[in-house]
């Protein structure tokens, strides 16, 4: 053991979100040294008594046995423990080498990267303490610890009190972290300042670190923040969540999770509620087919939540996409066309929000919501409002035109007529008119047809046609956050959150606010948490966490799932207080994350700890994914056409399995039988574009270089060759553009690359332009198609998109690719059945997601 007290100071500030250092881990020159031995060390490496606010004078002697002070004395008070009990409760310290690894205290060292830890061996353990001759601590009680200089005091539990074989007294702590120690940093305003975190992160310091006593109290997750004050009594913090640094993870406590575990050292009183709610998991235990019903918010044309249904219903789980938003209409006629079963609206979601809030009073104002027999109110105000319209009736009188409502079709918030005022608006039928003259109408103005609003409402409220608090069981989806794009020249990195680019992460937790989802897997670009020292990915645990769900945070590489992809997004976790965090699906497929983890994130990465040892499959390249697909040309215009060839390899046959083949898929709606190929097609290049990429030699790593005229220098940048005449086509323009010889400085391979059949795709994007990405087929001169990209994503073919040709391919590379989604799904059923493992990440099932599929004859169509 090395030096406590520069170690209890490197504990507290390792916590950083990009940092996944644990909190432990040794300041570096220390690493280096060899292990250092328990018994000398105390005596070279103790540090001088640190300057402390209790006012302790310097200039201890490091011979001393007990620390004592003219005034001032910490010693221990009271019997040693019997020497047999401490033995067995703590063998780790009285082990007969005089220096010990043994593994950690720390439950999830498997994740933490840290070496071994190391243990001060103990002569015996006391259980109490006086430390400045003042304070008298017990162990089991919580205290401030000594912090560097201007460094606000670290909050921690004793957990052991011994004399070390130096004869040193030393308190083994487990740390509390405030909100600001923890990955939500700089957005600890959004949590109570008396809410502290347990840490599973425990070291031994010398006694005098020790300050004053803290009155640390224990609180029910799952109440307001007046509540847990109100339990705060004249106690100084309260908890009621753990923290642990492995994917930054804020969880629910283990109903024995006080102290270290030790029976009965705990002085913590738990309060009864607490246990209660700790071990209720009130809806882990129903019905595994009940609907589970999922709102995709932000849904495009629905990647994530169609790979989370299939693969939840892969654990028999029955989740549903009961409802979807997006303001992209092509990307609601997709995602429509492919789950039928979807109240797919086309709005924004911060009107939907509105919305929400607006039924939930028309709701109200109907009696449908806080109990009551919602028809037999619906039947009685009726029955008034038909008195209403005869009232209405006598208004012909007047000689006007009234237009008499026939049915309330549908109902939305903004300003669906387009006269800049927004607000409610209902969607009417006319009586005596056909759909074509169906308007919106402003819920206002509509008050002497209460009786049809009311249908409407109660029909609505029937079907579900809105979600109310509490009717969605996972909120799904990824708030766009295009002010952290690094193609968005003007990012503000002061304050994100008021760039209006990146407002929908705010709305993203508002409607998690107001529906409170039991689950809610956010997805987000990884600059979400590396942008503007990653405040973005800050705010959004930081609201999870004062809305007090669990929560944390992935770092997924989607190739790791069976793609020629690489593709790294960060995937954020919340769980509400009484159920089980999901966990993270770990790799099933071997590919290098080439070097797309920071090696700040390396705590949130989701990969195998011990690749070595993990069954992983071979991974897979652009001809595994594609090769069996039918040439097509650049002005292919055919929506559907016959596949031609037999799948020929397993992730083919996979992928092109029909709807009702495909594990996981759940609904009996399967539309026709007809197995055709869609969206095979490519952008059509223009004729220049199309005479380039015709000369691009189809080899591996061909691009524009490869163009006559251009020369490449030993520095690896292009130029102009001297010796050749700029070749112009046809039209006048010159066969290489000039863009492609500046871009990236004229280091780029990019501009009108092709790919090659054994490589794997950096990101499949929302463009397809071959201008400064390589996108080429590898032996056809066009770029890849919209399917080919849709393969790359893992969607399954009989997925199909709609709308014009850009559009399905900014569908295809905004998604979610499928194969993390369904991973992703299995884990989150786990969570919902109870049987989830323990710890952060768990191991999917083998063959998944084929499974079953692999074991029989594919129903594979051929034509
Ligand atoms: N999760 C989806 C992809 C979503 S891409 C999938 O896996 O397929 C982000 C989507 O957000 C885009 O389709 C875009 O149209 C939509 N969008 C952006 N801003 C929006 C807003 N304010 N309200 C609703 N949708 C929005």
């Amino acid at each position: 053991m090395t030096n406590n007290k520069r170690k209890s100071n490197a504990s507290r500030k390792d916590a950083d979100l990009p940092s996944s250092s644990p909190p432990v881990k040794k300041p570096k020159e220390e690493t280096e040294d060899p292990p250092s031995n328990a018994v000398e060390v105390p005596a070279t490496d103790a540090p001088t008594s640190p300057a402390r606010s209790s006012g302790r004078k310097s200039g201890r002697k490091k011979e001393e046995v007990l620390v004592k002070d003219d005034d001032e004395e910490t010693r221990f008070v009271g019997d040693p423990v019997p020497a047999d009990e401490a033995r067995r409760r703590w063998p780790h310290r009285y082990l007969e080498k005089k220096v010990s690894f043994s593994l950690t205290t720390q439950v999830n060292v498997r994740f933490s990267n840290e070496a071994p830890k190391e243990f001060i061996q103990a002569k015996r353990h006391f259980t109490e303490a006086l430390v400045d001759g003042r304070v008298s601590f017990k162990v089991g009680e919580d205290g401030y610890v000594q912090a560097g200089e201007g460094e606000e005091s670290y909050i921690c539990r004793v957990v052991e009190m011994f004399e070390g074989l130096d004869n040193k007294p030393y308190f083994c702590a487990q740390w509390f972290y405030r909100a600001k120690d923890t990955i939500i940093q700089a957005c600890s305003h959004l949590i109570d300042d008396k809410r502290i975190f347990l840490s599973e992160v425990k070291d031994d310091n010398p006694l005098d670190c020790l300050l004053e006593k803290l009155k640390i109290v224990r609180v029910p997750l799952d109440v307001d923040v007046a509540t847990k004050r109100s339990k705060l009594a004249d106690g100084n913090y309260y908890y009621d969540m753990s923290y642990l640094v492995p994917f930054s993870s804020y969880q629910n406590l283990l109903p024995d999770s006080e102290t270290d575990g030790n029976e009965s050292d705990s002085t913590i009183s738990c309060n009864s509620d607490v246990n209660a709610n700790a071990t209720k998991g009130s809806k882990v235990q129903e019905d595994k087919r009940s609907e589970m019903r999922m709102l995709d918010l932000y849904s495009g044309c629905g990647g994530m939540s169609t790979g989370l249904c299939l693969g939840a219903n892969m654990a028999d789980v029955n989740l549903v996409t009961r409802w979807a938003v997006d303001f992209n209409k092509y990307a609601c006629e997709s995602l429509k066309l492919n789950h039928p079963e979807t109240e797919v609206r086309n709005e924004a979601a911060d009107d939907f929000l509105l919305l929400l809030k607006e039924w939930e009073k028309l709701c109200q104002s109907f009696s449908l919501v806080g109990g009551g027999d919602p028809m037999s109110v619906a039947k009685d105000e009726t029955e008034n409002s038909e008195d209403d319209e005869a009232d209405d009736d006598g208004d012909d009188d007047l000689g006007e035109e009234v237009f008499e409502v026939e049915k309330v079709l549908s109902i939305c918030y903004g300003d669906p007529k387009g006269i800049n005022k927004r607000g409610l608006y209902l969607k009417i039928r006319w009586k005596n008119y056909g759909p074509e003259e169906d308007t919106w109408e402003p819920i206002d103005g509509l008050s002497d047809c209460q009786d049809k609003i009311k249908q409407f409402v109660v029909d609505g409220f029937n079907s579900k046609l809105l979600p109310l608090p509490g009717d969605v069981d996972v909120i799904c989806g990824g708030p766009p956050c295009q002010g952290i794009s690094g193609f968005n020249r003007f990012r503000n990195k002061e304050n994100p959150l008021s760039d209006e680019k990146n407002k929908q992460l705010i709305v993203y937790m508002d409607i998690v606010e107001f529906l409170k989802p039991r689950f809610a897997l956010m997805e987000n670009v990884v600059d979400i948490v590396k942008f503007a020292k990653g405040y973005l990915g800050r705010y959004a645990l930081g609201r999870l966490v004062s809305m007090n769900y669990q929560a944390r945070v992935g770092l997924i590489t989607a190739g790791s799932y069976g793609l020629p992809q690489f593709r790294m997004r960060m995937f954020m976790w919340a769980a509400a207080p009484n159920e089980k965090l999901p966990q993270y699906p770990l790799p099933t497929h071997n590919v290098v994350t080439r070097g797309v983890s920071p090696v700040e994130f390396e705590s949130n990465a989701v990969i195998h700890d011990d690749i070595k040892s993990a069954e992983l499959e071979k991974e897979l390249f652009l001809g595994d994914a594609i090769s069996d697909l039918p040439p097509v040309e650049n002005d292919e215009g055919r929506d559907e056409i016959p596949y031609k060839e037999k799948p020929k390899t397993e992730f083919q046959k996979f992928i092109r399995l029909k709807k009702k083949d495909m594990p996981g898929f759940a609904s009996v709606d399967v539309g026709s039988s007809e197995h055709l190929l869609y969206d095979h097609r490519p952008l059509k290049l223009n004729d220049d574009d199309y005479q380039r990429v015709c000369q691009i030699p189809r080899r591996k790593g061909a691009n524009f270089r490869d163009l006559k005229g251009v020369r490449v220098r030993a520095d690896n940048h292009v130029e102009w060759d001297p010796d050749v005449e700029r070749v112009y086509l046809p039209s006048g323009r010159p066969l290489v553009p000039d863009y492609a010889m500046t871009f990236v400085d004229g280091r780029s391979l990019k501009p009108f690359g092709r790919l090659w059949w054994d490589e794997i795709v950096p990101t499949v994007v929302t463009r397809a332009e071959p201008h400064n990405q390589a996108i080429l087929h590898p032996v056809q001169d066009r770029v890849l198609t919209i399917r080919e990209n849709a393969r790359l994503q893992g969607f399954p073919d009989y997925y199909q998109l709609l709308g014009p040709i850009k559009e399905r391919y900014i569908q295809v590379g905004n998604a979610v690719a499928v194969p993390v989604a369904r991973a992703l799904g299995y884990s989150l059923a786990m969570s919902c059945k109870g049987t989830a493992t323990e710890g952060p990440v768990f191991v999917l099932p083998k063959n998944f997601p084929t499974l079953d599929v692999a074991a029989s004859p594919l129903t594979v169509d051929e034509n």
